[in-house]
């Protein structure tokens, strides 16, 4: 999503982005999950204003990504809700110190500092969209869980926990206290 910066005034203003075809694309291939069952490339709404010679962009992503439960393996939808807030300064004449934020200054308008809420901005446009993938990217859990308590597949036969019951014995070894219960023994 591109933004002009003369269209930010002193009162915030809405700039709703339901996503056109070439973010679709490139964020489908940047984050696979979004592309993946149960997926959907998110759209922002956006809000923007100064504050001096700051900009402040403030909104939210809404999108789904489509995740593979890590106890019982099903493919399951999570919503994506994901607010950012970015607060921009003029770079002025000053040129980040890391590589990589220099080259998002010259090439996206704006780069982040080592807080992603703080950053600068250069030029007449920012492109928001490096900005919208590393938001998304922050949303995928580490452990993805088809729900809190998802009961996950037996160790033993491989049964889905959820939906039937099995036989097999509970493994009383695997805990770390059985040890502890034959010495008290
Ligand atoms: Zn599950
Ligand atoms: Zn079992």
């Amino acid at each position: 999503m591109k933004l002009r910066i003369d269209s930010i005034k002193d009162t915030p203003q809405s700039f709703p982005f339901a996503g056109d075809d070439d973010w679709k694309r490139g964020a489908a291939q940047a984050i696979p999950e979004l592309a993946a069952e149960g997926g959907r490339v998110p759209g922002a709404t956006l809000r923007a204003y100064r504050v001096g010679q700051d900009l402040l962009l403030e909104g939210r992503l809404e999108g789904a990504l489509g995740l593979e439960c890590s106890r019982c393996l099903a493919r399951y939808r999570h919503a994506l809700l994901e607010p950012f807030r970015l607060l921009l300064e003029p770079s002025g004449k000053r040129i980040p110190a890391d590589p990589e934020a220099a080259r998002s200054l010259a090439e996206n308008g704006f780069c982040l500092g080592d807080e992603l809420e703080m950053g600068w901005f250069q030029g007449h446009e920012i492109d928001l969209t490096p900005l919208f993938l590393e938001v998304v990217a922050l949303a995928i859990p580490v452990q993805p869980l088809c729900r809190e308590e998802c009961r996950g597949l037996c160790p033993q036969c491989g049964v889905d926990r959820n939906r039937e019951t099995c036989d097999c014995a509970a493994p009383r070894d695997a805990s770390p206290f059985a040890v502890l219960e034959t010495l008290k023994e």
